[in-house]
């Protein structure tokens, strides 16, 4: 019996004569078909979605056909959807599972000045996540723009008032709401534009409780420091 890849829709006859038994071999019997080894390597080799599950180094990927979790016999808390801005950009959107909130999400802007101040927002969120013993997720996904990537965090949905009020209140402190992270974007400034992340007075405004705040001054400072 021959079938076809649902992906690249060669014959198994055609996949073993072009990449050899192996690539017939090491593919998957999914629910909708088989999936070829180089297919299944190429899914995975630029996922629509990367997630990093609390300090875990190794991200589970997760592409259109199969995913790290798939192959680890886990069902993914995540999956995606394409949204097309015309027909030849877009970006994927996240959808999550039920016992999870999404509380952050934000376009990462390579060479653009928000890209420091984001990476000093998400230390300090992390950090204090891990200090409150909440457990989150956070998620890359692709869009066309090479530059441009989209980071959403989740969190225990349980969690879900403290985790948002430490991310309201580490905003604050970098200054998340600087028109400086928001423009320059579509038409960029000549010479990079300057900021200031630490800022301790903004905190107070943030609606937070107190130990909130406290924490988020305080991991905020150190992270500054050093
Ligand atoms: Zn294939």
């Amino acid at each position: 019996m021959t079938e076809k890849c649902i992906s690249c829709e060669l014959t198994t006859d055609d996949i073993i004569k072009e990449y050899g038994q192996n690539a017939v071999e090491g593919g998957y019997y999914l629910e909708k078909g088989f999936l070829c080894e180089p297919c299944a390597e190429y899914d995975l080799s630029e996922p629509p979605l990367t997630v990093y599950h609390n300090r875990e180094d190794i991200p589970k990927r997760i592409g259109h056909y199969i995913s790290d979790y798939w192959l680890e016999g886990e069902e993914a808390p995540f999956s995606f959807e394409w949204v097309p801005t015309d027909a030849w950009r877009g970006h994927y959107e996240t959808k999550h599972s039920d016992g999870l909130a999404r509380i952050f999400d934000d376009s990462i802007l390579s060479y653009h000045e928000s890209e420091q101040m984001l990476k000093v927002l998400h230390d300090i969120s992390l950090k204090a996540f891990d200090q409150a013993d909440i457990d989150y997720y956070r998620v890359f996904s692709r869009t066309s723009n090479v530059f441009c990537t989209n980071l959403d965090i989740y969190i225990e949905r349980a969690k879900e008032e403290l985790g948002s009020e430490i991310v309201e209140t580490a905003k604050k402190y970098v200054n998340y709401d600087d028109p400086v992270f928001s423009t320059g974007i579509l038409f960029p400034r000549e010479r990079p534009a300057e900021f200031e992340l630490g800022n301790a007075e903004a905190v107070k405004e943030a609606k937070a409780k107190e130990s909130v705040k406290r924490l988020v001054l305080e991991i905020g400072r150190e992270l500054l420091e050093h």
